[in-house]
Order: C-alpha cells, then structure tokens, then sequence
C-alpha cells in the first residue's frame, strides 16, 4: 500500500484528492490548518497542523512516499488582487514549501507533486480578452500580475532546485480555476464560479446580482473532477512539468453569470460595480498535455456548473434556515 502525504487536506482540492486516492488503495495522511469543512476527510490520517512549522512538516513527513503539495494561503481576485494580504500570501505559502522539500529531503522523500497556477503568466499576454496566450513556455521573462503568482514561479523553481541537486522526482501542474461542490462559496475566499452561483442562489426572480468590472474579462473554468484525474495522471508520467490542467472552454464573467442564472431558472438583472479583476483574458492551452500525457480535459464548463449550482444551492438554504431559527 503506498503511504502519501497530501498537504492541504482539508481545503477544496486537497479533500477531493484525498478521497480519489484512497479509492485508488493509498493510505493516506492529511494535513491542513483545518478539517474538511464540508464532509468527513478521507485521509486514514489526519492532523491539524501548520506546515510554517519546520518539525511540523517534518513530522507529517516521516514514513511517507509520495507527496501532494496543495497547501496554500489563498483565495479568489477578492483575497489576492486588493493587495492587502500579499505580504501573508508570499511569506506562509513560501515557508510551507521551503519547508516541505527541506524536511521531505532529510526524511528520503523521492516523489513531490507542487500545485502552482495559471496566475504566473505574463499580465502583458493576457491583455487580450479574445486571446489570452498561456502556453508553458510563456511564463519567462516572468511579470505575474500578483504577489500570490510571483510566489507560485518561485516555489516552481524550488521544486525543480531539488529536483536537479537532490535527485527527487518532481510534477508540477499550473491549475487554471478549478471550481465544483466543497469548494468556498462565502466569506471572501471564493472564487468568480462559486461566488456567482452563491449570488443567483441568494435573491429572488426579479432580483439583481453584482459582478465586479464589466463583465466582459475571459476566463476558463475546470471542474474538481477533472483537475484530480490530471494530477494522477500527471504523477504516474514520467513528465515534470511545469504543465497546465485546465479547461479550455473559454468564457466571459456574463457569459458565466448566464449560465448560473439558466441553470437557477431565474433571469436576473445584473449590475456592473468596481472590485478586483486580475488579468482582462485567461484561458488553458492544452496542448502540452495533450502532447505528454495523451489527455486533457474535456468536460462541459455547464455540466460542471450545473452540479455545483445545485450544491451551492443546498449550503444557501441551509444558512438561510439557521439564521431563521437564531432569530
Ligand atoms: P484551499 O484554500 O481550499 O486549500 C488550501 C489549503 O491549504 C487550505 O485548506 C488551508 O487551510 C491550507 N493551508 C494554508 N496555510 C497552511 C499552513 N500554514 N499549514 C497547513 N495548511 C495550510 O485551495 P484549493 O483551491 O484547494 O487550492 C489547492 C492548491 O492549488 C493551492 O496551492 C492553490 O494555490 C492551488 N491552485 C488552486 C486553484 C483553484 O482554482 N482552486 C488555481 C490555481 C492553483
């Protein structure tokens, strides 16, 4: 039975990856700040932990084969892009993988998988809405268009450091907007998929919902399923990467909001306010995956929505009936 250590375990894709491995016969140790917050963890094991702690992470690293690097401080363009928390983002994600490859060297690790993102490409090729260029070779001369992405670049590099002098096999994916149920949804964290569907969940059929800028920036959005199954596959590869896993179905924040509102039955008006926004367009290229894993992913960003709408749905109501008996 292989004994992986996935960081991270009880955020969004952490806990889904957990439960995917041990469908898979791995035994499984978590850990994260936090337990799940929104079922039972898969792990076998899990801690409550912070990996800032150097004899923390090397404790969650003893006995263990492979790890999955997902622990992260961050969140959607409200946490990153106001600037406000850039000076946590670079110092608590740095820490966590400087200490994650330095105790994974002294314990014999041989296996690391580094989830960076998207959000280390260039913002100069990403001015265009209607074409965003984000292949992986790209990324340099580096200028992310946030302090969370100039992190990402920077760990990517320390992952590949010990890969070269220590000899460790390392996989790095750079995720493109991964969305779908037990994800955040609320409390400033979410991101643009979860906090639209939270927003049409919310009011009424003659209501109204806010979206930040014009609404017209172009992203892509994969959903959980899909971003698991191309980390496994990435993993089993003999590529290192760094290679994207996202979804090329690119659409504008309207177009998204459309979707939520048709999959709600409701048409909403929508409103156009000032908020934080990242680069004007985005979307995966696929075809380095394509090349070296012989797959990419290939689900329907509505199908996705749809499940994810319903689930979001489900945690709107449930609020809705707590406050109503506190009152
Ligand atoms: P998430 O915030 O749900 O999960 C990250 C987890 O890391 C959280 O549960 C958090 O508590 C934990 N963590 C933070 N600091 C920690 C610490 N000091 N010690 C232990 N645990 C700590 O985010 P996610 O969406 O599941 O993202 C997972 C990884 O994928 C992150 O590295 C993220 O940067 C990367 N990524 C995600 C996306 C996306 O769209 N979700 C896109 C690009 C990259």
């Amino acid at each position: 039975m292989k004994r992986v250590l996935v960081t991270g375990a009880g955020g969004f894709i952490g806990s889904h990856l957990a439960r995917r491995l041990k469908s898979e016969g791995c035994w499984v140790r978590g850990i994260d700040l936090k337990r799940p917050e929104f079922s039972a963890t898969a792990c076998d094991e899990f801690t409550v932990g912070d990996l800032r702690d150097f004899s923390t992470a090397a404790q969650a690293l003893v006995g263990i084969e492979d790890v999955y690097q997902l622990a992260a401080d961050m969140g959607g363009a409200g946490y990153i892009f106001t600037g406000e928390h850039d000076a946590a983002v670079m110092h608590n994600s740095a820490t966590i993988n400087l200490n994650i490859l330095e105790a994974g060297r002294k314990a014999g690790v041989r296996r690391y998988f580094y989830s960076s993102s998207a959000c280390i490409y260039p913002e100069r090729n990403q001015l265009d809405p209607d074409n965003p260029i984000c292949s992986e070779d790209s990324a340099y001369p580096a200028a992310p268009d946030s302090e969370y992405g100039w992190e990402k670049l920077f760990s990517e590099r320390l992952y590949f450091a010990y890969a070269r002098n220590y000899g460790i096999e390392v996989h790095v994916a750079r995720f493109h907007n991964i969305f779908g149920p037990e994800g955040t949804w609320c409390g400033g964290k979410e991101k643009a998929p979860a906090a639209i569907c939270r927003k049409v969940a919310e009011v009424g059929n003659d209501g109204e919902i806010e979206i930040w800028g014009d609404g017209k920036q172009t992203r892509s959005f994969l959903y959980i399923d899909e971003c698991v199954e191309g980390v496994r596959r990435l993993m089993e590869s003999n590529f290192a990467g760094p290679v994207n896993i996202g979804s090329e179905e690119m659409v504008t924040i309207n177009q998204l909001a459309e979707y939520a509102m048709k999959i709600a039955g409701k048409k909403l008006k929508i409103r156009h306010i000032p908020g934080p926004l990242g680069v004007r367009g985005r979307n995966s290229d696929n075809r380095l995956i394509s090349e070296k894993l012989g797959w990419a992913p290939s689900s329907s960003l509505y199908s996705g929505l749809e499940t994810t709408y319903r689930w979001i749905e489900k945690q709107v109501e449930a609020n809705k009936t707590a406050q109503a008996s506190i009152a």
